[in-house]
C-alpha cells in the first residue's frame, strides 16, 4: 500500500486552517491539523475531519442530474450546460434580462472558482435581481466600511492577538472560528487575550466564547445599538476624542458625537438590560486599556439596528485611537488585494427592488425580497433562477414561502453538489467535483485575518473523467448562454494561471512560485496600520457622520422599548454544524441533539410547557413545532435556535440529514423586518410566543 501526505487549506469555513491529509492506495483515509501552519498551528475541528464523509458520501452528487417530472435522470455535462445557458437565455428573450434572478450563497466565497469565475457570468446575465447570502449576514459591515473609508472591504480587523482589552458583541469564535475575523484556533487565542487582558462578552446568551471570557454580560436581544449609544455617552463624558494620530483625515466626528449626547436621556438598563454603572465601567477600561477593541458581529449584524450598530462600533473604536492602530482594529493588506484599483468599492441605490423599492447594496437586492419578486407578476418579474452552492430554503428569512415559490418557476438551474431542500426544486443540478481536486486561494479570508498570511491549496487528487470544477461549470454556462443571445464569451484563463496574474497585479513581490513552494503557507506578520493611506472616500477622509447614519439615529429615538414578558428569539452556532450544509456527514451529527429551543426555567413555567416538551413556537409570520430545553445559559425573554434544521421535505436526497430532527428557523422569519439602511434581515430579535402543543390545540 502507497501512503502519501499532502497538505492544504480547510475549504469548509473562514477560519482557513491547514491541514494534512493522508492518502492511502490514493484514497483519503485520515485527516488532522497542518502543525507547521504557521498560523493554525494545528487546528482542526469535527468539520475539518468529516471532509472524509463528505469525500465518501453516496448522497453526493458527481455528474449533472435533470428533472424528468418527479424523477431526475443523470445526463453528459456538454448537454447540461448547453440547456442552462440557452434556458436562461430563453427566458430572458421572452421576459427581459431581470426575468432570470441569481442566489449565491455563502460558500461561494470558499472557492476560488467561485470568487474568480462567477463575476464574468453575473456580467454577462445583466440581471439586477441578484441576492446572496451576505444580506443575512454581513451587509451592515459592508455598508458601513462604504459610507466611512470609501470601500465596503476596507474592514477594520480586531487584533485579537495583541489587544489588551476585547469588547466583542453578537458573536462566538469559540463556535466558529472568527467571522470577519479569520482565527483559526480562536479558543486559544482568546484564553490567551483573557490571561493577559480582559474580555467582556456582550451577548443574550452565555455562549461558548462568554464562558471562556473575563466577564460575560447578559444584554437583551437586539438591544446592542442601545448599549453602544450608551457606551460612546459615557466614553465621551470621560475623556475628548483621542484622534490626534488621525491628524486632518476625519470629517465629521463632533457632529457623530453630538448626535450620540441627543441621547443624554436613555434608561439604558430599560432598553437592553444592562445597567447604567455597568456601561460607564466599561467606557472607563477600554479608555484606560494600553490597546483596545470592540468587535461585533453576525448577532449585531442580523438585527434592525445592525448598521447603526456597526457604526458606533467603528466611532468607539475610533474616539478610544484605537482604529487603524496595533492591538485595536486595523485592515489587513493581503497580497491579493481585494481593495483599491479595480476592486468593486461597492455602492448602494443605483436601482431598487421592483415588489417594494428597497435599494441595492454592492450589487445586490435584500434576499428577503426573494419571495415577492418571484411571486408578483408584472414586467421584471424573476421566472428563472440560478443558484449556486446556497440553499435559501433553510437560510433566509420566509423558508417556506421561497419553497412554495421555487416550484412555480419556469426554469431553475442550481450549481451544488446535493438534493437538497431548495435544489430539490431545479430543473437541473450541476454538481461541482470535490474542492480537493481543485486549485484554490483564500482571496478573502486572508484579507479578514487577523495576522497577515498566505497560503496556496493545489489540486491533491484528480478530478474523475466524469467530474467537472467549479470554474469550468460557470464558465461553461457562460459560454452557451452567450451562443444562445449571440453574444462574445470570452473564456478565462485555468485558475492556476488567473492567480499568477492576480497575484502580479498585488505587487506585494509574492509570486505563485513563492506561494507553491511554500506548501504549509506563509506568516507574513502582524497586521499594520495602513487605512488613513487607503481611504477610498472622495475627500480622502474618514466620514464619522455619514448622512445615512445620522437619519438611521434619529429615527431610532422615536422607537418605544420593548414590552414587558415578550419573547425575542436569537440564533446560535455550534462547532458541528456549518449554517445548513453539514448535517449528511455522520461524524458531525453524532452526539446529543443540537436542535433544541434554549428557554430559561421560568419562562418554561409561564408558557406551561414543560422541559424537554415538544411546543408550538409562533412569529407573526410563522409557526414551527419545537423541542425546547430549559437553559440558564439564556436570560428570561432570550429563547434561542440554531438554524439550517428543517430538512425533513420530500424529494431530499441527504439520507443523514433526514435523520436530524428540528425545524427551520427562518420559517419563522418575517420577510420586512430589515436593518433599513442596509436591507440585511432582522433574523434576531423576532418577537416570538411559546405554547404546549396541547394549548395551541
Ligand atoms: S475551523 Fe473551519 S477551517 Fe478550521 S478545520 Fe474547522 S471548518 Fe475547517
Amino acid at each position: 500500500m502507497s501512503t502519501e501526505t499532502r497538505f492544504r487549506a480547510c475549504p469548509l469555513c473562514e477560519a482557513i486552517c491547514g491541514l494534512e491529509l493522508r492518502f492511502d492506495d490514493g484514497v483519503l483515509q485520515a485527516i488532522r491539523g497542518d502543525k507547521d501552519d504557521p498560523f493554525s498551528r494545528g487546528h482542526i475541528c469535527p468539520k475539518g475531519n468529516a471532509i472524509i464523509d463528505l469525500e465518501r458520501d453516496p448522497d453526493r452528487l458527481r455528474q449533472p442530474l435533470r428533472r424528468r417530472g418527479r424523477d431526475w435522470e443523470t445526463i453528459g455535462w456538454d448537454e447540461a450546460l448547453a440547456e442552462a445557458g440557452e434556458r436562461l437565455a430563453a427566458v430572458q428573450r421572452e421576459h427581459g434580462e431581470d426575468a432570470v434572478g441569481v442566489y449565491l450563497g455563502n460558500p461561494n466565497v470558499h472557492h476560488f472558482g467561485h470568487i474568480a469565475y462567477l463575476p464574468p457570468l453575473l456580467r454577462a446575465l445583466r440581471t439586477r435581481n441578484r441576492f446572496s447570502a451576505s444580506s443575512v449576514d454581513q451587509w451592515p459591515h459592508q455598508l458601513v466600511n462604504l459610507l466611512m473609508y470609501g470601500h465596503q472591504w476596507l474592514l477594520p480587523i480586531p487584533d485579537i492577538d495583541r489587544t489588551d482589552y476585547c469588547l466583542m458583541l453578537g458573536a462566538n469564535p469559540v463556535a466558529s472560528n472568527g467571522s470577519l475575523m479569520t482565527a483559526p484556533g480562536a479558543e486559544k487565542r482568546l484564553k490567551a487575550l483573557a490571561a493577559r487582558g480582559r474580555l467582556v462578552v456582550v451577548d443574550p446568551r452565555r455562549n461558548e466564547t462568554a464562558a471562556i471570557a473575563s466577564e460575560h454580560l447578559p444584554i437583551r436581544p437586539a438591544g446592542d445599538v442601545w448599549f453602544l449609544l450608551a457606551l460612546l455617552h459615557e466614553m465621551a463624558a470621560l475623556s475628548p476624542p483621542r484622534v490626534a494620530h488621525y491628524g486632518d483625515r476625519l470629517d465629521g466626528l463632533e457632529n457623530a458625537l453630538d448626535a450620540v449626547r441627543a441621547f443624554d436621556t436613555i434608561d439604558v438598563e430599560a432598553r437592553c438590560g444592562i445597567a447604567a454603572e455597568t456601561v460607564r465601567r466599561i467606557a472607563a477600561e477600554l479608555l484606560a486599556a494600553p490597546t483596545a477593541v470592540v468587535y461585533g458581529r453576525m448577532g449585531v449584524s442580523t438585527q434592525r439596528h445592525g448598521s447603526l450598530s456597526q457604526w458606533l462600533i467603528q466611532l468607539i473604536n475610533l474616539f478610544s485611537g484605537n482604529l487603524d492602530r496595533p492591538g485595536g482594529a486595523l485592515p489587513n493588506a493581503p497580497i491579493v488585494p481585494v481593495t483599491g484599483p479595480g476592486t468593486p468599492a461597492g455602492s448602494r441605490g443605483r436601482w431598487h427592488s421592483r415588489v417594494r423599492g428597497l435599494p441595492e447594496l454592492c450589487g445586490e437586492l435584500p434576499v428577503a425580497a426573494l419571495v415577492e419578486e418571484i411571486t408578483t407578476p408584472g414586467a421584471g418579474q424573476i421566472r428563472a433562477l440560478f443558484t449556486c452552492a446556497g440553499n435559501p430554503v433553510l437560510s433566509t428569512p420566509n423558508g417556506r414561502a421561497l419553497d412554495a415559490a421555487l416550484g412555480g418557476l419556469d426554469f431553475m438551474v442550481s450549481v451544488d453538489p446535493y438534493l437538497n431542500e431548495t435544489t430539490r426544486h431545479a430543473h437541473l443540478i450541476l454538481p461541482p467535483a470535490s474542492a480537493l481536486t481543485q486549485y484554490h486561494y483564500d482571496v478573502y479570508f486572508n484579507a479578514f485575518a487577523v495576522r497577515r498570511v498566505a497560503r496556496l491549496s493545489v489540486p491533491l487528487a484528480e478530478r474523475g473523467a466524469d467530474e467537472r470544477g467549479d470554474w469550468e461549470i460557470l464558465d461553461g454556462i457562460g459560454a452557451s448562454h452567450a451562443r444562445a443571445t449571440e453574444k462574445s464569451w470570452t473564456p478565462q484563463s485555468e485558475p492556476r494561471e488567473l492567480l499568477a496574474q492576480w497575484l502580479k497585479a498585488g505587487r506585494s513581490g509574492i509570486d505563485l512560485a513563492a506561494l507553491e513552494a511554500a506548501p504549509h503557507g506563509l506568516d507574513l506578520g502582524p497586521l499594520e496600520p495602513s487605512l488613513l493611506g487607503r481611504l477610498q472616500t472622495e475627500d480622502g477622509r474618514i466620514q464619522c457622520a455619514p448622512p445615512l447614519m445620522l437619519d438611521a439615529l434619529s429615527a431610532l429615538s422615536a422607537e418605544p422599548p420593548a414590552a414587558a414578558g415578550e419573547l425575542r428569539l436569537i440564533g446560535r452556532r455550534h462547532v458541528r454544524s456549518n449554517n445548513s450544509w453539514m448535517h449528511n456527514a455522520p461524524r458531525l451529527i453524532k452526539g446529543k441533539p443540537r436542535h433544541h429551543l434554549l428557554v430559561h426555567p421560568d419562562d418554561l413555567l409561564a408558557a406551561g410547557v414543560d422541559d424537554g416538551a415538544r411546543a408550538r413556537l409562533r412569529s407573526a409570520h410563522g409557526v414551527i413545532d419545537v423541542d425546547v430545553m430549559a437553559s440558564d445559559e439564556v436570560g428570561r425573554g432570550t429563547v434561542c435556535l440554531p438554524h439550517g434544521f428543517g430538512h425533513q421535505r420530500d424529494g431530499v436526497r441527504l439520507a443523514q440529514a433526514a435523520q436530524v430532527v428540528g425545524a427551520s428557523y427562518n420559517d419563522l422569519g418575517d420577510p420586512s423586518a430589515l436593518d433599513a439602511p442596509s436591507g440585511n434581515a432582522a433574523l434576531n430579535g423576532l418577537a416570538v410566543h411559546l405554547e404546549s402543543i396541547a394549548a395551541a390545540g
